[in-house]
């Protein structure tokens, strides 16, 4: 007997159907002595509808005003979805009650559309467990201290998920959604991508922000920060299956590096297609460039990821970064406009159609010659490296993005990814 968190995503909530189906999920495992708490997502493409009908009745707008009011519209998915969950449980014959974030409450600080949860008052939820019922929370959404409603941003109900399970003390917290775990890679570019059974919280996090689109990004930070044992799996085997065997499913996302964690040096390939790379060349090389172009930058509010330096010439030295896809032309505005000119840079460049490759692994840690595989498998499919970083347990490069599906196709098989680990 367990507290346990179940969040079910968009598609698992897609219909009345699938919601009892959720329902009847849920109730095997109430049946089995556990404490249920679940959050559920909007049913797929509500938010989406919602977000749609403010734009027809109105341009959008960049205020607060406008942006509460997207929260206090967007809100309403999962409070229908939460709703409706607890009508299929009790017809289960459980007893059941739905909140919504303030109700619970979930506050929040006041950042419309991307709030950060502050603190979760379990109060009522634990009166509620104790009393035997099944409490479902809406996802997504919490409160502000003035008693707004507001949204954590498109794929927040995972974090509201982590973080009810974090301020229960959840034993676990499982993640229903549409694929059956975290993969070596993503298997529609590369159909021999394994399913890992376990990974760790690091390396979660790198694919996660890399572009492996399985967990919002911050969901991961909480259930490191707050050590929330969180696995992955999937809503569309039979809600009837062992609870046992579906305990053990998906992918575990775990926090010790134990013997049972798979010995891979590498665990995964991430890549995404997101970024655009900027060059200034003939810049100067003088103390402060670094700043005067990066500070300038993080100024607009414009995110940098990767950056280079060059070595300099005769005084002069190129200098490349990348940014997000959407602040590319505002970046190089920015650059044209004002920096180069003002350092006196000889050009600004830029290139959209690049991508970011990258391995990841907590076994990089301890093994030398990891990257130089890396560059050794992209050289033997004659794919150009344009920019390189490291972390320590990851290495990413640039390339041109038509070679993307090549080089992690390569890499998947160098780092014999589609092999089960010894
Ligand atoms: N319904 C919200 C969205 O579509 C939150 C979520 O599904 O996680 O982004
Ligand atoms: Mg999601």
């Amino acid at each position: 007997m367990a507290l346990i968190v179940h969040k079910y995503g968009g598609t698992s909530m897609g219909s009345t159907e699938r919601i009892r189906n959720v329902a009847k999920r849920v109730a095997k495992w109430a049946r089995a002595g556990h404490q249920m708490v679940v959050v559920p997502s909007a049913m797929s493409g509500e938010t989406n509808r919602l977000l749609a009908l403010a734009k027809e009745v109105a341009p959008a707008k960049a205020d607060d005003a406008y942006h509460r009011e997207l929260d206090q519209l967007a809100a309403t998915g999962e409070q229908a979805s939460s709703a409706l969950l607890a009508i299929a449980l009790q017809a289960e014959g459980l007893a059941a009650v739905s909140y919504s974030g303030w109700q619970v409450a979930i506050k929040t600080n006041s950042a419309f559309t991307k709030a950060r949860i502050e603190s979760i008052d379990d109060a009522r939820v634990r009166a509620d467990l104790a009393a035997g019922k099944v409490v479902i929370i809406t996802g997504f959404q919490g409160v502000d201290d003035a008693g707004n409603v507001t949204t954590l941003g498109r794929g927040g109900s995972d974090t509201s998920a982590v973080a009810v399970a974090a301020a229960m003390k959840a034993q676990e917290c499982l993640i229903y959604t549409d694929v059956d775990g975290v993969y070596t890679t993503d298997p529609r570019v590369v159909p021999e991508a394994r399913r890992l059974k376990t990974v760790s919280f690091e390396e979660m996090l790198e694919m996660a922000s890399m572009g492996s689109k399985v967990l919002q990004i911050r969901s991961v930070e909480f259930a490191g920060k707050y050590k929330v044992p969180l696995r992955v799996l999937s809503s569309f085997t039979p809600w009837d299956i062992d609870i046992h065997e579906e305990a053990k499913s998906g992918t575990l996302i775990s926090f010790e590096e134990d013997e049972n964690m798979e010995q891979a040096v590498v665990s995964g390939i991430a890549f995404n297609r997101d970024e655009a790379k900027i060059s200034l060349l003939g810049v100067p090389d003088t103390p402060g460039i670094a700043y005067q172009i990066l500070g300038a930058v993080a100024q607009a509010n414009i995110e940098v990821d990767m950056i280079i330096q060059n070595v300099s010439h005769e005084g002069k030295t190129d200098f490349s970064f990348t940014v997000h896809r959407n602040d590319f032309a505002r970046a190089t505005d920015l650059l044209k406009s004002d920096i180069a000119p003002k350092l006196g840079a000889r050009q600004v460049i830029g290139d959209a159609k690049i991508c970011k490759v990258s391995i990841v692994g907590i076994g990089m840690r301890s093994h030398v010659g990891v990257a130089s595989k890396m560059f050794r498998a992209l050289s033997e499919e004659g794919i150009n490296i344009q920019m390189i970083s490291t972390s320590e347990i990851k290495t990413s490069v640039v390339i041109d993005e038509k070679y993307m599906e090549l080089a992690v196709r390569a890499l998947h098989k160098a780092f014999d990814l589609d092999q089960q680990p010894a």
